[in-house]
């Protein structure tokens, strides 16, 4: 069905049929702040509307336009106003938004068949932290909602930046009664991402990336996890989606997913439950539940290629708002027409034999990439 949005105006298409909730819940639009028209017949929330629907909403909330904006909740004074959603809220509504768009996101991850959540209450959860807004806010509302959720930290030596990551994760969970791992690249591996990029000739976001990622399952792998969540949210997503569909990347296109089962030994499910929420929102989210955050970035953050996809895709929101979730959104709910299931590689996975994760080859990237490196470095600054 063709469905048009107003304020901005743009048009947007849904598979139907479907009725008015569930279209409204879809577009992740608040059912009290607007009206809903069928061939402009005004609709109630349970009206059937069938594929070929010609739909329009409408708003009847204003926003900042007409004095300060209120919550769309309770009408108290709101503290975020989300172009996007149309909408904005108080404090307590705000935590409440987020918490129910992770919720959202767990319950019903796209493309999955109904019933199929990310992750259960029974599972035990390993949440990746480094610090930043998103992967916080993810520990707090996953606790909040009630998971067993510990957290993990890795090191990655990137100077006074790294240390205070390190402090503001550990006064966290500490904070909270909360478990947290920490693994210290340095003295697990023998370097950091800046001399592991000196020493391999490779980018230091290259490096870092796939350090983290083998760090991250191997512990939830040693520790007995049964899942690992990340932080990923809305503007990461979509500027990796924009990002894989500028380079035609099929491999990857098919593999982006805020689900990713486990599909061998030695390896946990990994899950996304930030996708739904821009960085504003988790940023604010942080700030109402009283959450210290770095604030700072990474400063090698220049070498990352996403991070101008991210600046990029940014003007084109603020010029038509919910364009990004509209982009990955939309991709999601039709990735198995869009990508050919066969652009992801049927590949046999072995034990490595250096490690013993997962590998393609006789000895997994990482481990090639530390041999690579600690021959370069001229002293190995820990253990083996
Ligand atoms: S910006 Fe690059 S080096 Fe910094 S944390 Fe991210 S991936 Fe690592
Ligand atoms: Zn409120
Ligand atoms: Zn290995």
């Amino acid at each position: 069905m063709r469905v048009r949005l107003r304020n901005p105006d743009r048009t947007v298409e849904v598979e139907g049929p479907c009725t008015v909730a569930e279209l409204l819940d879809h577009l992740d639009v608040l059912p009290h702040t607007v009206l809903v028209l069928n061939d402009r017949a005004l609709v109630t929330a349970d009206h059937l509307l069938p594929a070929d629907a010609e739909v329009e909403v409408r708003p009847v909330i204003s926003g900042g336009a007409e004095g300060a904006p209120r919550c769309a909740v309770c009408r108290a004074p709101a503290v975020l106003e989300e172009r996007r959603h149309r909408a904005a809220w108080c404090a307590d509504h705000l935590a409440d938004h987020v918490q129910n768009q992770i919720r959202k996101a767990i319950d019903h991850p796209p493309g999955l068949p109904a019933g199929e959540r990310m992750c259960s209450y029974a599972d035990r959860l390993l949440v990746a932290v480094s610090g930043g807004k998103d992967s916080l806010a993810l520990w707090d509302a996953l606790t909040e909602m009630g998971y067993r959720v510990d957290g993990l930290y890795v090191g990655l030596g990137i100077g006074g930046y790294s240390e205070r990551s390190r402090e503001v994760c550990a006064a966290f969970a500490a904070e909270r009664g909360l478990d947290l791992h920490v693994v210290e690249l340095a003295e697990e591996y023998g370097y950091t991402t800046p001399s592991g990029a000196g020493a391999a000739g490779r980018s230091t976001c290259g490096v870092c990336g796939l350090s983290k990622r083998y760090a991250f399952n191997r512990v939830a792998v040693d520790h007995g996890y049964d899942v690992l969540a990340t932080g990923h949210n809305l503007d990461d997503e979509a500027a990796t989606l924009l990002g894989n569909v500028l380079r035609w990347q099929e491999s990857f296109l098919a593999r982006q997913h805020p689900v990713l089962p486990a599909t061998g030994a030695n390896q946990v499910r990994k899950i996304k439950p930030m996708y739904r929420l821009s960085e504003r929102e988790s940023a604010a989210y942080c700030v109402v539940r009283g959450i210290d955050y770095v604030v700072e970035e990474c400063p090698l953050v220049d070498g990352n290629t996403g991070h101008e996809l991210k600046a990029a895709f940014d003007l084109l929101e603020a010029a038509s708002p919910g364009l990004k979730a509209q982009f990955l959104f939309g991709f999601y709910d039709r990735q198995d027409r869009l990508v050919d299931p066969r652009a992801e590689e049927e590949v046999e996975l072995a034990e490595c034999g250096s490690c013993g994760m997962p590998t393609t080859g006789a000895v997994c990237a990482f481990c090639r990439q530390r041999e690579l490196i600690v021959q370069a470095l001229p002293v190995r600054t820990g253990a083996s």
